[in-house]
């Protein structure tokens, strides 16, 4: 009897133990499913708080907030939908995003340099690509942080997507062609802060490009080209800052017409360091003179399409003659620099 009694009390005993220890489980699970949750919602939404949803629609804070629900699978980490929304082809995020008949997205940048209007998921035509909008309005509205486009490069940089453009025009890792790319097939490409350093031969490889210093200084270009199209860079600087002195000669198609003679002044540097400068470029001989005034270039501008537009000195062989240093066969070009 007394046996008995034993048994029934150690199976109690047992039974409540299962129960206590089947409790601390579940509290344990419960707090760590709670902070996980928080932790991945920062994630989401830009860093803010959970409560701090301002700008987005009741319906998607539902949808979010049912997503995060602890019956609900795991919300995709930040991760997994910049790797959702990146195009396959350069694997950067940007808007907007476009798609083939079969969901296959790309970016409008990869789309716009096909050669073939192909997709290249599928091969299907993308002559007529319709925008996903769905997901550039995840990207939107979850304020997704989106890292940079040079981010190969080094930079560590994330934004949203509205303000990611803004960010990579002046990004310090964004990469830039040889200046002098289009003239002798240079593949040299390097950061801002290296293009001085390749084209005047402090960095193999190097063209070599004399650098004269001051406001005012003057350059000698060649008068005549064998070539098609030949594009002459010397760099000057001043103010602490370096600037391109391009001039392009272009065979003209008549040969009574004689050359085309295009010179402009490209700062190293973005458009906010281009709007404190102004340049005046002067042919002078004789008595004559011939004068351009302008704001330089910025170093995103693309020269050849200036040029193409003269919106820059332009003259002619005939003109060109008139200014000729004839001792020497070159063009005595004075550039002058000013604050502004
Ligand atoms: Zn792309
Ligand atoms: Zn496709
Ligand atoms: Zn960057
Ligand atoms: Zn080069």
């Amino acid at each position: 009897m007394l046996l008995s009694e034993q048994k029934t009390h150690l199976v109690l005993l047992f039974v409540r133990l299962k129960i206590f220890i089947f409790c601390v489980c579940r509290l344990v699970f419960c707090l760590t499913f709670e902070i996980e949750e928080v932790s991945m919602s920062g994630l989401e939404m830009d860093g803010s708080a959970v409560g701090d949803r301002s700008g987005i629609a009741e319906s998607e804070v539902q949808i979010a907030s049912q997503l995060r629900g602890p019956n609900a699978s795991r919300s995709p980490r930040t991760e997994s939908v910049v790797s959702i929304t990146e195009c396959p082809v350069c694997f950067d995020v940007s808007l907007p995003i476009y798609q083939c008949i079969n969901g296959h997205i790309i970016c409008n940048s990869c789309l716009q340099g096909l050669t073939e209007k192909n997709c290249p998921s599928c091969r299907v035509s993308l002559a007529k690509p319709t925008r996903n909008l769905a997901l550039e309005k995840v990207l939107k509205s979850y304020k997704v942080m989106l890292p940079c486009k040079y981010s190969s490069n080094g930079c560590t940089v994330k934004r949203v997507c509205e303000e990611k453009e803004a960010h990579q025009l002046i990004c310090p890792f964004k990469t830039y062609a040889c200046p002098m790319s289009n003239n002798n097939n240079c593949r040299w490409e390097g950061r801002l802060d290296e293009i001085v350093d390749h084209l005047k031969g402090r960095r193999r490889p190097s063209h070599f490009v004399p650098l004269l210093f001051g406001e005012t200084a003057t350059f000698y270009f060649p008068a005549e080209t064998d070539a098609e199209s030949q594009l002459a860079i010397q760099i000057q600087t001043c103010f602490g800052t370096y600037f391109l002195i391009a001039l392009k000669i272009t065979a003209a198609t008549d040969p009574n017409a004689g050359n085309e003679y295009f010179a402009l002044v490209q700062v190293i540097g973005h458009s906010e360091v281009a709007s404190r400068y102004a340049y005046r470029m002067e042919l002078e001989r004789d008595g004559r003179r011939l004068s351009w005034e302008a704001v330089p270039l910025e170093i995103s501008d693309n020269v050849k399409h200036a040029m193409d537009k003269g919106d820059c000195l332009c003259f002619s062989s005939k003109t060109m003659m008139l200014f000729k240093n004839r001792e020497i066969d070159l063009i005595p070009l004075v550039v002058t620099i000013s604050e502004v």
